[in-house]
């Protein structure tokens, strides 16, 4: 069967100010797709609305959606991209000021975007959640980021059985190392531990991300492609990277 033609679907994508969210925003867009892109640094984004949107602020979920989907016309996708990790320490050396905003953005705020975007959905609706390979399996230092990308796998689980019979279909996207402000955000804005993190690794790339949103979307109405789980060549699992491999 052919893909399917994105071209006029109207989609949400959070955290379109950086990284996969932003190319995610951009291969849509180049699909056809009309693009309300949400974060909260507003003047990075690039999409046809762009609106401010912290996800960890109720109000603002509602403000975004309503504006967004006032301009969009409607709504077909949405994509919970907004996402984040603070420190890789052992669990021991943790802290609230750590732990509160993964929670609040990853699994809180992933959740209330999606109760607020549902609704607006037609007889087509795509929501696709990015998740990660620590949400599969636990890497040392990581404890509070694998816990929400668990819940946010969990999450999605839930949605499907919720779902079933419905217009709506449901896929966590769940990548290994990808270069993007990612570490520079989790090691607070030490640049010489961001970069080691991606050294001699060849990582994948934030495209790399949004051709695998755009496949799951693009299948054929009757497919719901679940999950996918993908990693660099040389990265095997969360904690196991082979460096100038
Ligand atoms: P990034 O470049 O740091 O981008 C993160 C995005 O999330 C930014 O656009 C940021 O926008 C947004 N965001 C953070 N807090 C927000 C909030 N309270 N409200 C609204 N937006 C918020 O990192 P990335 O790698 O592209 O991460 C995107 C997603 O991929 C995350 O869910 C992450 O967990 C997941 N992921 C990343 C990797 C990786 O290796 N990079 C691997 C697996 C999964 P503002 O700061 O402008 O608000």
């Amino acid at each position: 069967m052919p893909p399917l033609d994105l071209a006029g679907k109207r989609a949400i994508v959070t955290g379109a100010s950086s990284g996969i969210g932003r190319a995610t925003a951009a291969a849509l867009a180049a699909a056809g797709v009309h693009v309300a892109g949400g974060a909260r640094r507003v003047e990075r984004l690039e999409t046809q609305v762009a609106l401010e949107l912290d996800v960890t602020d109720a109000a603002s979920c509602e403000r975004f959606v309503a504006e967004a989907v006032e301009r969009l016309e409607g709504l077909d996708i949405l994509v919970n991209n907004a996402g984040l990790a603070l420190g890789r320490a052992p669990f021991d050396e943790s802290s609230e000021e750590d732990e509160a905003p993964v929670f609040a953005v990853n699994v809180a705020g992933l959740v209330r975007m999606t109760r607020l975007c549902l609704p607006h959905f037609g007889d087509w609706g795509h929501v696709v959640s990015m998740g990660s390979v620590a949400g599969r399996q636990a890497y040392e230092g990581g404890a509070t980021y694998v816990a929400s990308k668990f819940a946010e796998r969990g999450f999605m689980y839930a949605l499907r059985e919720d779902f079933l019979g419905r217009p709506i279909r449901i896929t966590s996207v769940d990548p290994g190392l990808v270069e993007t402000d990612f570490s520079r955000v989790r090691f607070k804005g030490d640049e010489e531990k961001a970069a080691a993190v991606y050294r001699g690794v060849d990582a994948m790339q934030p495209e790399d991300i949004a051709d695998c949103i755009l496949f799951a979307l693009t299948r054929p109405w009757h497919v719901n492609v679940d999950e996918i789980v993908v990693k660099a060549r040389n990265q095997s699992s969360g904690g196991r990277i082979l460096r100038d491999g």
